[in-house]
């Protein structure tokens, strides 16, 4: 059974939580604070956790840098806050994904579905070498791109950002880390490069690079890569 801790202060909200989670087989703690939900996470180990960003006694973000420490278990945030640079923040701090309140249930399982289901296959296994889409195929050994069976021509540094996105599928990087792993910096201002070598490899690998479908924008957080 997956374990789910829910972090969560509105009653109303952990009652709605608690019920339609266990209705699909999950097993269930809840916590109203942050104290409490590390205790509980440090007593039952579970296999994901829904954290609340406003609680009465300690800012979420905290909770979850506190988790980090010691556990890679998937963490989506549930928030109020609407604002990028409140999400940029969670994720940073290591959460798995963001969900703004209201949403709707259909949408936060099928979200804890991916991110559980991501932790049970990791990213990528070391030996995958071809990720591939319907309309291009990257070779991680070989370092190569290619479309309908011709060799796409990446500069490095193209390269390097496609291979980062490549390698976690569905998930969201944020614009810091592709700053610092490509670039080797963090200033957000600097976010100017992203847009333009992401424009480029769409223009290279997407069908229509106005409508990608593999490389996908999140407004103000970063991009991910949808197989
Ligand atoms: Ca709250």
């Amino acid at each position: 059974m997956t374990r789910l801790l829910v972090v969560e202060d509105d009653p109303q909200l952990v009652r709605a939580l608690v019920i339609t989670l266990q209705a699909r087989g999950y097993g269930v703690d809840a916590a109203p604070d942050g104290t409490t939900a590390l205790r509980i996470a440090a007593a039952r180990r579970p296999d994901a956790v829904l954290l609340d960003l406003g609680l009465p006694d300690m800012d979420g973000t905290d909770v979850l840098r506190a988790l980090r420490g010691w556990t890679g278990a998937p963490v989506l945030v549930i928030s109020a806050r609407r604002a990028s640079g409140e999400k940029v923040a969670a994720l940073d701090a290591g959460a798995d994904d963001y969900i703004t309140k209201p949403f709707s249930m259909d949408e936060l399982l099928a979200r804890l579905r991916a991110a559980v289901r991501r932790t049970e296959t990791p990213a990528l296994t070391p030996d995958t070498v071809l990720v591939t889409t319907d309309e291009f195929t990257v070779d991680l050994a070989a370092k190569k791109a290619s479309r309908a069976g011709r060799d796409i021509r990446l500069t490095p540094t193209e390269w390097q950002l496609l291979e980062i996105l490549v390698r976690n599928p569905g998930r969201l990087v944020t614009q810091r880390r592709l700053l610092q792993d490509v670039w080797g910096v963090t200033a957000g201002n600097k976010t100017n490069y992203l847009r333009v070598y992401m424009a480029q490899l769409r223009r290279k690998l997407e069908a229509d690079p106005s409508h990608p479908r593999h490389l996908i924008t999140e407004p103000g957080m970063g991009y991910r890569f949808e197989e």
